[in-house]
């Protein structure tokens, strides 16, 4: 049986190090107000925003049209399409091609899904050498971590600490934390990598159902080097990134990286339509629970997800607590709401991890009511009795006071006189973990029903 995370513990260990917490804190807020700055640029945002949503409403609607048109699509154009009931399958799929064709030296390009599908462990495990060719990616490899971010992997990290990764691993100077050293360094290191990989992977951002290509966006070029080099093409697609028409890209591009990282758009757009001459390309389309979240009414929304990580940066739970502290592959608010899908007992506690301010839901290009999904999570966890015994025993005893108006006035009257009169150490003292970092409201004089008793007759 799976143990559940334990993100509190986790969060707490990312935080004590006041350094690596404020430094993640300014770094991925920074790009919150990059966003805002990016979206006010764009007038029709609001629009483009529904425009993607209904895009995406209309495609989940319709995916196994568009599915089986992706496929067709892609054959025509001598594309190989290989189908993922699961991350097994996948694994499987992917490690026969490469088997199969006598490749062993692999360069990927970041992909959350194959992050998901815990595919480099699998190909370490079946005698492949499998080489992360995106920067942050490669960090966080070389740290054995997976990605504490959608877009930034190892935002977490001080450069510092990448400076000593690197002198462990790659013999730089350990002093040196210049970045642009650092980024030489890794050019350095990885460039013959490139030169004599059998195979190159990707994953991809958007799939075109009627032209059977795919989109891929990075900042770094490497996923263009990794899939153009070699002579064999392997792209993991999750279901879900299909869109209906090539011209539909031109909403989602808009969106990705202005929501993301607050630019015009990524460095790179990679179109891939079929093999490059004399090669071959395999495209892998993974359901790995798609399928039955479209079946759910409550949670087929996460679907439209386009990765973009702008939950992530307005998180204020995500900021300071770091994306490792979810334990999980995908993290902040998306980690909440995907992570509990997977795993219900082992994610259980993640949506907890969240103060509901609905911050996320604001951002969301596609629209996607993310904290009305943390809310519905909680009452899944809660229901099959997945809660943490105190929280539960706590939840339960807030429930019967509030269900009854006799017991809410007294607790009302009891927890106004007591915050008014008890000694303030009693409520802000170092066992408290909630009053650590913030202070204790005056109470108000009286509650807002006495007040409104008062004033409009009770009415
Ligand atoms: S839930 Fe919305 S904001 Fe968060 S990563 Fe997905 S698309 Fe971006």
């Amino acid at each position: 049986m799976s143990r559940p995370v334990d993100a509190a513990a986790n969060a707490a260990l990312f935080i004590a190090d006041p350094a690596h917490q404020e430094t993640h804190d300014r770094l991925v807020w920074g790009m919150r107000q990059h966003r805002d700055k990016a979206v006010a640029a764009i007038p029709e945002w609001e629009r483009l925003r529904d425009l993607a949503s209904k895009l995406k409403e209309h495609t989940l609607t319709h995916l196994d049209r568009y599915l089986e048109q992706f496929e067709a699509n892609a054959t025509k154009r001598g594309a190989q399409v290989h189908w993922a009931r699961d991350a097994a399958e996948h694994n499987e799929i992917v490690a026969q091609i490469f088997l199969d064709r006598g490749a062993r030296r692999i360069v990927k390009s970041k992909s959350m899904l194959q992050e998901e599908c815990g595919m480099m462990p699998y190909l370490a495990g079946r005698g492949l050498e499998v080489v992360e060719s995106d920067l942050g990616e490669r960090i966080q490899q070389l740290d054995h971590e997976g990605p504490s971010h959608i877009f930034v992997p190892a935002i977490h990290k001080l450069r510092t600490d990448v400076a000593a990764l690197f002198a462990k691993n790659l013999g730089t100077d350990p002093d040196d934390s210049e970045p642009h050293h650092l980024a030489e360094a890794m050019r350095q290191n990885a460039r013959p990598k490139f030169l004599r990989a059998d195979a190159g992977m990707t994953g991809a951002n958007f799939a075109v159902a009627e032209t059977g290509g795919f989109v891929v966006c990075t900042n770094e070029g490497n996923a263009d080097i990794g899939a153009t080099l070699p002579k064999l093409h392997v792209a993991s697609v999750g279901i879900e990134k299909l869109v209906p028409r090539a011209r539909d890209l031109g909403v989602f591009v808009r969106l990705l990286a202005r929501s993301g990282l607050g630019s015009a758009m990524t460095q790179y757009t990679s179109h891939f339509h079929g093999p490059k001459p004399g090669g071959e390309l395999h495209i892998v389309l993974v359901d790995n629970t798609r399928s039955a979240r479209l079946g759910s009414p409550e949670f087929w929304e996460v679907l439209k997800c386009i990765r973009c990580g702008a939950c992530m940066n307005t998180c204020p739970v995500y900021r300071r607590s770091g994306g490792l502290a979810y334990g999980a592959t995908y993290s902040g608010p998306i980690g909440v709401i995907l992570d509990p899908g997977f795993d219900h007992r082992k994610y259980g506690e993640l949506p907890f991890h969240s103060t509901l301010c609905g911050s996320c839901t604001e951002v969301c290009p596609v629209k996607i009511d993310v904290s009305g999904q943390i809310a519905k999570w909680r009452r899944v966890i809660a229901s099959e009795g997945l809660m943490a015994p105190g929280e539960s025993i706590g939840m339960k005893a807030l429930g019967a006071t509030l269900a009854h108006p006799a017991t809410f006035h007294a607790a009302e009257a009891i927890g106004l006189a007591a915050i008014a009169h008890l000694p303030r150490a009693v409520v802000d003292n170092p066992l408290n973990p909630w009053t650590k970092h913030r202070e204790m409201p005056t109470p108000p004089a009286e509650t807002f029903r006495s007040w409104h008793e008062r004033n409009r007759g009770g009415a």
